[in-house]
């Protein structure tokens, strides 16, 4: 892409307040922490509910970035940049991408529906490849967002384009239909229910087909509710399983070991098609491929051909726990110009090492010729500091003088024929390749070996959780987010990197050592340690750590160490005791901690703090407001008398949800990060974090008399399936759960725990439950929730999520 600034002014009906007169742009941005900006970037500072990038413009304009599409200009950076002053960035970058999408005169197929969008794109994408130059979205970038990021990665050469639209709510799609500007529209699915944002299912159908509002034509399946809605004058090419009338009638489906033979009318003949899937949703989405061929008037010989060779989608990017202390992101399955880009800021993002290491296949339909699209991976490759480059393929390996540090191997065999002599240690590694280069193989060798029982976490989920809580803070409230027990069993590094990326401002920890492992990943941010023992002192000195302090000796023992070290105004955080009685300084107390700390300048009182004890239970009210009064008057008695300023707090989550009033300065946000509340209305507001999955080790079927486990706690009464799934007590599943009273979830239907919890394995029952060995299975997650589990256990969500295994692998993805 180039664009002279020149010409988008007056598309955005924008302002231009700049240093110099307005030059070319090469890269769209809207992420301040990508390596990929430049002094070519023109960066988009989105304003959120609850976030606002303008914040990061001062740190772009550090790093070289010259041009940025603002609401307002930051004060700080006046004059120091080029600023193009619009009422809303997001519109802006809107009308943006529907400039640049007026460029280019090619088909563009344009998706929608509830389900299968991106699987349906991926597909065509390998259908449609070999005939054509294809620019699709990458992943799921459907939004209001993506879409126009999608679509402004297209270039000359491309001659077809696939991206994908998703709304939630009305008014929406209107707007990417203008970014996206469809000629051929397939709707996928609209499922059977209407969504939170939409009154009706009609309502929502009439929405979704206003990305066809200029298509030539709509491939859908035949509905008449669909029928309904459709735009008067609006061209179909329908499907159907049981309306004869529809363009393409699949009158017999039949399934033979995981795959599937269609029967269907097309023009009066009739053809059969065989693909390699039987689930229900597989079948839908490669009848819209079929359909799209079709239309293209692809012979029946070639669609045979193609679609026998399609796969399942991976949409994620995966980190995962590697050999040799490595981390692993595994983005295995694709391999474009665009899925690199996103790969590379992923990997900047959770990069646990200064070494990172790219595997490479050959990229394919880049729309460039090889020379000029291994220079621009080259300058990728440099702008995101990459230590090593691993290339694999034949083309790659001609153009091996491109990068530093670049070894190439000309087949994944002859890579891992090698694999021992690239002594992978110590670094991050991202491996990257089209599905024709089988790099699971890669992965398989790389990736550490445990267990198949994982707890994967939604990183997406904790950035919401995270924006939804700073929504209730008053301007100006700082927000500390506690990461101690291991991120609340979540996983500390990982959530603790992307915590410093949405700059929260400050992290707590429970105990030094916590606080260590975290500066010894690399993260900045203050940290608070809750409970200092006076062992660690040094340490916490030494690391930069900041000790709560909430007792005399502790503090007389603090001052001591940190005179000997001679120490100037080194940060402490004082607790006070207002009523949990578990740490702080008392109130008769207070006097000579101001004593002792009246003109002394070794340290300095950061914060002052105290903790509530029943912050959950409105029942307690009375009790609650006296701890907050008492917090009061302690704490403006210290700041007095000392004449000091520190940042004061005392809410944690259910603080923030119930005592908006005590905000003071500063929250202290714990497991509602974790998409736990303690208050089933504010429940419904958070996303998910963690889920516990596992799989079927082994299926029997046992006949009544028989019994399961240990002690013979489960008698059979009639014939009965019984599932075996390799997680136990030794992972932190409570042996309560077992005997009857819980359950877990195998193709979202409810499976109930029979017998006793055994050490690494429990029991379940299957009988109605069509499943096979191999099965993954849901512990908890969406269903059963934490938070349901803690109550029939009778105990706390915080105490499920904490006690799940460091043994249990956790996989982080977004
Ligand atoms: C754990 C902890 C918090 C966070 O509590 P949540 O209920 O998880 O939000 C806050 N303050 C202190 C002192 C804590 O120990």
């Amino acid at each position: 892409m180039s664009i002279s600034l020149k010409n988008i002014i007056p598309v955005l009906n924008a302002q231009w307040i700049g240093n110099s007169s307005p030059a070319e742009v090469e890269t769209v941005s809207i992420d301040s922490r990508s390596l990929q900006n430049t002094s070519h970037s023109l960066f988009f500072a989105l304003v959120g509910p609850n976030n606002d990038a303008h914040i990061f413009i001062a740190d772009l304009i550090e790093i070289g970035v010259q041009n940025f599409v603002v609401t307002y200009i930051p004060e700080e950076c006046k004059g120091k940049a080029n600023f193009i002053v619009v009422e809303n960035t997001l519109d802006a970058l809107q009308q943006f991408a529907a400039y640049y999408r007026s460029l280019f005169e090619f088909p563009v197929i344009g998706l929608t529906g509830s389900n299968g969008k991106t699987i349906v794109k991926e597909w065509l994408n390998f259908l449609l490849s070999p005939d054509f130059n294809v620019i699709r979205s990458p992943k799921s970038y459907n939004s209001q967002v993506g879409v126009p990021l999608s679509v402004l990665a297209i270039n000359e050469k491309h001659n077809l384009g696939i991206f994908e639209a998703g709304i939630s709510t009305v008014s929406e799609m209107e707007k990417l239909e203008a970014v996206i500007k469809p000629t051929i529209g397939i709707l996928t699915n609209i499922g059977s229910s209407h969504d939170e944002g939409f009154n009706s299912l009609e309502q929502k159908i009439k929405e979704k087909q206003l990305l066809f509002k200029y298509s030539e034509v709509v491939i859908y399946q035949k509905n008449n509710l669909v029928d309904k809605c459709m735009l008067p004058k609006t061209k179909t090419f329908s499907w159907s399983f049981d309306k004869e009338t529809a363009d393409v009638f699949v009158f017999k489906k039949e399934t033979l070991n995981q795959s599937t033979t269609l029967h269907y009318k097309f023009k009066g003949n009739t053809y059969e098609l065989n693909i390699p899937f039987e689930d229900k949703a597989s079948i839908e989405n490669a009848i819209s491929c079929l359909m799209l061929m079709l239309y293209f008037n692809y012979d029946s010989v070639t669609i045979q051909s193609r679609m026998l060779l399609l796969f399942p989608v991976e949409m994620r990017l995966k980190v995962k726990t590697g050999i040799n202390n490595c981390s692993l992101i595994d983005d295995s399955y694709s391999s474009d110009f665009q899925s690199l880009k996103i790969a590379l800021d992923f990997l900047e993002s959770q990069k646990q090492f200064q070494n990172k290491t790219v595997i490479l296949s050959d990229i394919f339909q880049s729309g460039l010729s090889n020379d000029e699209l291994y220079s621009k991976v080259s300058q990728l490759i440099v702008s995101n500091n990459i230590s090593r480059v691993i290339g694999i393929g034949e083309t790659i390996s001609k153009f091996n003088d491109k990068f530093a540090n670049c070894i190439t191997f000309k087949s994944t065999a002859e890579f891992v024929s090698n694999f021992e002599k690239l002594d992978f240690a110590n670094e991050t590694i991202l491996i990257k390749g089209a599905r024709s280069f089988e790099f699971e193989e890669i992965v398989y060798l790389l990736e550490e070996k445990t267990h198949e029982t994982v707890l994967e976490i939604n990183l997406n989920a904790i950035s919401y959780n995270l924006n939804f809580f700073k929504s209730k803070l008053k301007p100006n409230v700082k927000i500390m987010v506690m990461v101690k027990a291991f991120g609340y069993g979540n996983g500390g590094l990982e959530i603790a990197k992307l915590l410093e990326h949405h700059k929260v401002d400050y992290l707590g920890v429970a105990f030094a050592d916590e606080g260590i492992s975290l500066r010894n990943g690399g993260i900045h941010l203050p940290i608070m340690v809750l409970n200092p023992e006076n062992t660690s002192f040094s340490a916490i000195i030494q690391h930069q750590l900041e000790p709560e302090i909430y007792c005399l000796k502790g503090l007389h023992a603090f001052l001591k160490i940190a005179k000997h070290k001679n120490l100037k105004r080194f940060p402490i955080h004082i607790k006070l005791d207002t009523g949990m009685h578990r740490l702080g300084f008392e109130e008769d107390s207070v006097n000579e901690l101001i004593a002792t700390l009246k003109g002394n300048e070794t340290v300095e009182i950061r914060s002052i703090l105290s903790h509530l004890a029943t912050s959950d239970d409105l029942k307690h009210r009375d009790f609650t407001i006296s701890q907050i009064r008492l917090f009061d008057k302690l704490s403006s008695n210290i700041v007095a008398e000392l004449g000091i300023n520190p940042i004061r707090h005392i809410l944690n989550t259910s603080g923030i949800s119930n005592y908006p009033d005590a905000q003071y300065n500063m929250v202290r946000l714990g497991i509602g990060l974790y998409g736990v509340s303690n208050d089933t209305a504010e429940q419904k507001y958070l996303e998910n974090v963690g889920t516990l999955k596992s799989v079927i080790s082994q299926i029997r079927s046992i006949s009544a008399g028989e019994s399961v486990g240990y002690g013979r706690k489960f008698m059979a009464e009639k014939t009965t399936r019984v599932a075996t799934i390799p997680i136990g007590y030794a992972d932190g599943i409570s042996r309560a759960w077992g005997n009857g009273v819980g359950f877990i979830s195998i193709k979202d239907k409810k499976a109930k725990i029979i017998g006793s919890i055994c050490m690494d394995m429990l029991m379940v029952d299957v009988t109605e439950i069509d499943c096979t060995e191999g099965d993954r299975v849901i512990i908890f997650g969406e269903s059963p929730t934490v938070s349901y589990i803690a109550k029939k256990l009778n105990t706390i969500p915080y105490e499920i999520l904490t006690s799940i295994a460091q043994r249990v692998k956790r996989v982080f993805y977004r």
